[in-house]
């Protein structure tokens, strides 16, 4: 065993891994420290994960491109964490190759889950991989190319009327039944798969061989700011970024949380109160009233001297369509929420000139495909095959607007 089980808040050692009495969450601590060499995938850390045996469900998650982007934000050191290259084109590949590989590991027959998109589909791609019947339990209005990803991999879906929240409670008592393995990517949920994203900042501060001032993080559930804040704090000498949370306007939480100094559980139930999520949204993602890891979020940002930033639906599609025809990298809105906040942040000063900004690209833009087919109007050219003057209707076509 190469790790121990430890209560988040009292530090009691958990022996059963097993919520605390005292209400804290299942935290691990590791005998070994984090692992150097550029890794070949997420399970170089393996070590710094909690499982006990070698035999991870795997499909080659992790390991993800770090690119420069040098004049998509002027003035800033930019690097785009590119997590849109996991298997199933999000960053929640790394945490469900762990919920799996210790479902597989406990022998467990079926999972469950609640998700509007990338969770579920990551999930219903390592069950396939692990040989586990899984449920994904979508909330109504979740995005049909998502859904149908979901069914492609083989997962059982289920609707259940009622919001988002609504639908967390239902997953809650299914899964205190004993029946299910719960795979939803929130700690209290599935303690394993929240130490997924310290791999993020395992490879980040591999490959630039420092830590960045800075690392912009689109906030959903707020596990994987929390995870990144983590993973920073592991590797000790090398500092710690600012962590920068992105939530979008309408479904504000931890911004509020941040203005108003709030800080527990309590507090974010409440100020879900205030937020409508059933609000159309183009970044579904990030379609949260409660965060459920907004706690732990919210210390990261404090802890590392960061902050929040809200954007709106326009900047994200706006950033979406930059970073695709900049780049060459094909992102979600709710991913390029990061290239807003940190173009806002460039603008009003609080990144300085040359300052070295990460923006964790979180999702691949490509699972919204067929949605976007039917939304989008394609301007396709049609030119008469007429031998030479074909070529001048080619030139006028490619550099006309
Ligand atoms: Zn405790």
């Amino acid at each position: 065993m190469s790790y121990t089980a430890v209560c988040s808040q009292c530090g009691s050692v958990l022996i059963d891994e097993k919520a605390c009495p005292c209400g804290g969450e299942v935290a691990f601590v590791f005998d070994e420290s984090v692992p150097s060499g550029i890794p070949s995938s997420m399970w170089h850390y393996g070590r710094r994960l909690p499982l006990t045996n070698a035999d991870p469900v795997t499909l080659g998650e992790g390991a993800t491109p770090l690119l420069p982007a040098p004049g998509l934000i002027p003035g800033l050191n930019l690097w785009l964490k590119d997590e849109t290259r996991n298997p199933t084109g999000s960053m929640k590949d790394r945490a469900m190759s762990v919920a799996f590989s210790k479902a597989r590991q406990e022998g467990v027959g079926r999972t469950i889950l609640l998700s509007a998109g990338g969770a579920g589909i990551a999930a219903a791609a390592y069950a396939a991989r692990a040989g586990i019947t899984n449920v994904v339990v979508v909330p109504e209005d979740a995005p049909p190319s998502r859904v149908l990803l979901c069914h492609l991999y083989g997962s059982k879906l289920v609707q259940v009327k009622g919001n988002v929240e609504d639908v967390l409670e239902i997953v809650k008592l299914v899964n205190q039944s004993g029946e299910f393995l719960e795979v939803s990517t929130y700690r209290r949920a599935n303690p394993y798969q929240a130490e997924a994203p310290k791999t993020i900042a395992y490879e980040i501060a591999e490959f630039m061989r420092s830590v960045p001032e800075a690392v912009v993080v689109p906030i959903g559930g707020g596990g994987t700011l929390a995870g990144i804040y983590q993973g920073f704090r592991d590797m000790g000498a090398g500092g710690i970024p600012q962590m920068v949370g992105v939530q979008n306007r309408n479904f504000a939480a931890l911004d509020i949380a941040m203005k108003r100094h709030l800080s527990s559980l309590d507090d974010l139930l409440e100020v879900a109160k205030e937020i409508d999520s059933s609000l159309p949204t183009q970044t579904p993602g990030l379609r949260h009233a409660f965060p459920p890891d907004g706690v732990a979020a919210l210390a990261a940002m404090r802890a590392s001297g960061g902050r929040m930033v809200v954007v709106d639906d326009a900047e994200a599609i706006y950033w979406r369509e930059r970073l695709a025809v900049e780049t060459g990298i094909l992102a979600e809105p709710s991913a390029t929420t990061a290239l807003a906040a940190a173009a806002k942040l460039r603008e009003s000063g609080n990144f300085t000139n040359g300052e070295a900004v990460v923006c964790i690209i979180t999702g691949a833009g490509w699972r919204d495909l067929p949605d976007l087919a039917i939304q989008t109007k394609i301007p396709i050219h049609t030119v008469e095959a007429q031998g030479r003057n074909t070529l001048g209707a080619l030139l006028t076509v490619a550099d006309g607007e």
